[in-house]
């Protein structure tokens, strides 16, 4: 092995709790014992959580830790943590460190400044955190500080959750369940548990730090509210996949090394479609490790950004007039001994178990397209989800030629047949023939079946993996879970089987669209089919509590319905105050920036007008550019005034969903109505007056 490989593989995990230390460290009893939690066979039996506590502590002061915290999901949707030292004071006025078994499975931070949306009262603070032992401990390095953390679930004094982690963990237990259900139904009688795996592919963009700094917008909001099209945008299709840049290659690197010590599985970089956007994949892991670490991905993608002079730009739509970011999650479903039940095989005309899952995951996603929608409803993947730009609102189903065919043939006379893919050939002697994938790939479908797994697309660049995530795994139980009733009861599972098939099939051929999505034929086509085409993150957000969301949430015993409701205030606040936000920057930067730069260059062209025409020449020109200028500078005016006091007013709308709404359209509205005139000011400004660093150079100089 060359040096270079050798050290990727040494660093890679150098900083995790994972299973190889834990071999090492732990007794092997209590090494079993663990195990048998983590793969949720047992509750961790508390005396042994002392012997863990302990060897944790002498591995991370080895690493030089002085630290531990709870690390936590709140429903920001940001991580939450609060270090507590090793350190007990002993009675000779030195110290020993010290970490206990209930340390390790317990915290309890107040949690009276986290949004509980109504959960519990502000003056009600207790609130818990619990370990997660599913997701490994460890180390992180902020520069001289080492801790430990322990990834952990967070509730309230009266069991409520508080995270995105409950929820996923409880989705995942009702998912196992079920599919273990409609598994033995099908005659499995080897695999033990059924687990959902995610593959979260981030995009992001990079900005010279020096840019962003003069932009009180990318500070306070992560997006440009204002700012006019630079000359050359995308249109060039030269940015994806193109060579990287440098300076951007280093900025990776660097990443790559910080996930790796984490034991994220960092794999696959390169630039995006965007001037100045890039992606990043891992490899995919269970749903639960694998948002800890998109988690952890989008921390490390900012702090090794600000080492390299650039800022990362999560927000899904940094700019207007070029594509925004979103994250795909690639997700699938796999048994503990190893079978992927979303693997097609050669021939998945027979292939029954693939066959129902699949159908499965068909019907979820149509039966509760609404709730898949909702899930990655937010203030800025309103600006992606249906607006200028893909994917549109519209949840729909690619699944590519073999499998729609067999679709299709189910829905008839039952699946005989599957299209085979055959060879590629290139017309170059040297080159070996390709083996051909059977289906061609679509990039424009919100929810595409790519080959052994589900790609949902529509989720947005900042949110938690989580959210979205939990939802694709309740509905798919709920689903499995009618299947397995179904199954059970038969006479003949094979007929029985078919016959779901078949209605499966027929009922839901209307959510599956294997062409452009980003068509407008597709609108029209869905609307006739009847799919919901929801716009807008209030009107989305507001399905949630519809009666059947709020069924099979408690169903799956995933969320309670006071639970979702808090969450869906949460949700809807949090737009609201994103937006509120937003409109403060946007007065700001009108008022002290763009007017008294638009004033100064009046005064100087009334000065021109002035001079040249007492020299006895004609300033026409210079007249009518002060007019073009003066015009735009009133009606800029105008419209700051207008979106100050729409903005004014909205504290006094009642109800977090009318407030919302009313943000929606009525101060969204009198924002775009700022910008128009800012952005055609800022065309004819001169350059060196204007005030904010513009489009081109954030998106194009490095
Ligand atoms: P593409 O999107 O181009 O098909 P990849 O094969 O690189 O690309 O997959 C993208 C992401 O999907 C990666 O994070 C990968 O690990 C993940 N992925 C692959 N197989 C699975 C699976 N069975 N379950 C979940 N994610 C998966
Ligand atoms: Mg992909």
């Amino acid at each position: 092995m060359d040096k270079c490989c050798e050290s990727v593989t040494e660093i890679f995990g150098s900083n995790v709790f994972n299973d190889s230390v834990m071999r090492k460290r732990l007794p092997e009893d209590v090494y079993k014992s663990l195990m048998k939690t983590i793969q949720g066979y047992e509750p961790l039996d508390p005396v042994l959580a002392d012997v863990i506590a302990k060897a944790m502590k002498d591995w991370a002061i080895e690493k030089g830790a002085t630290h531990f915290c709870h690390w936590f999901q709140p429903m920001t949707g940001l991580t939450a943590e609060k270090h507590d030292s090793f350190i007990y004071p002993t009675a000779d006025g030195r110290t020993v460190m010290e970490f206990s078994g209930k340390e390790l499975c317990q915290g309890e931070p107040d949690a009276s400044s986290f949004p509980s949306g109504g959960l519990r009262a502000t003056f009600e603070a207790r609130g818990y955190t619990a370990w997660d032992c599913t997701s490994p401990v460890f180390i992180k390095e902020d520069g001289e500080n080492i801790t430990l953390y322990i990834p952990s679930a967070f509730c309230s004094y009266t069991g409520q959750a508080l995270d995105k982690k409950t929820p996923m963990l409880r989705s995942m237990e009702a998912l196992n369940k079920q599919a273990m259900r409609v598994l033995r139904a099908l005659g499995n009688k080897t695999s033990q548990h059924v687990l959902a795996t995610l593959g979260p592919e981030q995009e992001y963009f990079l900005v010279d730090r020096s840019f962003y700094e003069r932009r009180l917008d990318l500070v306070l909001t992560g997006r440009t509210l204002l700012g006019a099209p630079s000359p050359r945008g995308q249109e060039m299709d030269d940015h994806y996949f193109g060579t990287l840049h440098e300076r951007v290659a280093s900025f990776m690197h660097e990443v790559n090394i910080e996930l790796w010590k984490l034991g994220v599985s960092a794999k696959t970089q390169h630039n995006e479609v965007a001037p100045g956007q890039y992606e990043l994949a891992p490899v995919f892991a269970t749903v639960n490790v694998a948002t800890d670490h998109n988690q952890l991905t989008m921390e490390t993608l900012q702090k090794v950004a600000a080492r390299h002079g650039f800022v990362c730009l999560l927000h899904e739509k940094p700019f207007v007039g070029v594509n925004g970011s979103g994250k795909h999650n690639n997700w699938s479903l796999v048994t503990d001994d190893g079978t992927n039940l979303l693997n097609p095989g050669e021939t998945p005309h027979d292939n029954m178990v693939f066959l129902v899952v699949l159908c499965a995951v068909v019907r979820a996603v149509d039966k509760y397209a609404r709730l898949l929608r909702a899930s990655v409803a937010n203030a800025g993947n309103e600006h992606r989800l249906g607006a200028n730009e893909a994917p549109p609102a519209i949840v729909s189903i690619f699944l590519g030629d073999q499998l729609t065919d067999i679709f299709e043939q189910l829905a008839a006379e039952g699946a005989k047949t599957s299209k085979q893919g055959g060879q590629l050939k290139l017309g170059i002697s040297s080159l070996p023939p390709l083996p051909k994938d059977c289906t061609d790939r679509n990039r424009t479908s919100p929810f595409a079946f790519t080959g052994n797994k589900f790609e949902f697309r529509m989720v947005g660049s900042t949110q938690s993996t989580a959210g979205p995530t939990f939802v694709l795994n309740t509905i798919v139980a709920d689903v499995l879970a009618e299947i397995a009733d179904e199954l059970e009861k038969a006479a003949d599972v094979t007929t029985s089987a078919q016959g779901i098939l078949k209605r499966i099939a027929t009922e839901h051929s209307h959510v599956i669209y294997n062409g452009d999505n980003y068509s407008a034929e597709w609108v029209k086509e869905a609307q006739k089919r009847k799919l919901p085409n929801i716009c807008s993150t209030v009107e989305s957000l507001n399905t949630i509590m519809d009666e059947e969301n709020v069924n099979v949430f408690e169903r799956q015993n995933v969320l309670t319905k006071a639970e979702l409701q808090a969450r869906t205030e949460i949700l809807l606040e949090a737009y609201s105050m994103q937006i509120n936000i937003e409109a403060l920057t946007m007065s700001n930067m009108v008022k002290r920036q763009i007017l008294p730069a638009c004033v100064e260059y009046s005064s100087r062209l009334a000065g021109a007008v002035e001079s040249i025409s007492s020299a006895g020449v004609s300033a026409d020109t210079q007249k009518a550019m002060l007019e073009k200028l003066c015009g735009l500078i009133s009606s800029l005016d105008e419209g700051v005034k207008t979106l100050e006091k729409n903005t004014g007013k909205a504290g006094e709308i009642a109800g977090v969903s009318k407030r919302a709404e009313y943000y929606r359209e009525v101060v969204i509205e009198a924002m775009s109505q700022v910008r128009r005139p800012a952005d055609q000011l800022e065309a004819i400004v001169d350059a060196e007056l204007w005030p904010l660093p513009t489009y081109a150079e954030m998106l194009f100089l490095k």
